[in-house]
């Protein structure tokens, strides 16, 4: 029965595409979206056509969901995006990817987002040799990110470790799992962001 009312599972078939959010079984064939694509709910199977701004909604929300971030700070994220040279939808993502649970998630040394939140938030990470417990903290390029000397033996980190060693590491990061650590070679660029997203859409949403 908790399967199907699971509420993470529940966004993910909701907007029709794996989000992450459950760390190991997001990798398994127990995945929701593996078993029914579909939005849940009685009338999930009916495909309903959105407008415009649903559209562009979904697009906001689906991304807000796979960051795990609520709207005062998406909105942050957004102003800082437009502020940016370059293309404004493509900024966006590179913040978000920036984040530090992004980065300790993407190294490995947490299952999900949220839990690599959790971790950075119970200051289990260093940012160049200094505590940082704030989830929400951009990395920059050259960036040093590693499990502090206390929180070398925590039990959760060896089994992240041990869980995540074969999953791929994106070109931007390079992971060094003997010191539980992890640089920044640079800023993720948009082909290395593994969300299905037209962000371009979010662009429009909030430019209204
Ligand atoms: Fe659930 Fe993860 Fe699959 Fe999403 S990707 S449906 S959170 S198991």
């Amino acid at each position: 029965m908790a399967r199907y009312k699971d509420e993470q599972c529940r966004i993910c078939r909701r907007e029709g595409q794996k989000l992450f959010l459950k760390g190991s079984r997001c990798y398994s064939d127990k995945c929701s979206v593996s078993r029914r694509n579909y939005a849940p709910g009685q009338h999930g199977q009916k495909k309903a056509k959105l407008s415009e701004y649903g559209t562009q909604l979904r697009e906001k929300q689906k991304t807000k969901s796979f960051y795990g971030v609520g709207e005062r700070q998406f909105r942050k994220y957004f102003e800082m995006a437009s502020n940016k040279k370059g293309i404004t939808g493509e900024n966006l993502l590179q913040i978000l990817e920036s984040r530090l649970d992004n980065v300790v998630y993407k190294l490995g040394y947490g299952s999900s987002r949220a839990q690599a939140r959790q971790l950075v938030n119970h200051g289990h990470f260093d940012v160049n040799g200094k505590k940082v417990d704030i989830a929400s903290y951009l990395v920059k390029a050259g960036d040093v990110v590693s499990v502090r000397e206390n929180k070398k033996d925590s039990a959760i980190i060896k089994v992240n470790v041990e869980a995540n060693s074969a999953r791929p590491v994106p070109a931007w990061l390079e992971r060094d799992v003997e010191n539980l650590s992890g640089k920044v070679i640079r800023l993720a660029s948009r082909d290395e962001v593994d969300l299905a997203v037209e962000e371009h859409l979010i662009v429009e949403l909030y430019s209204k």
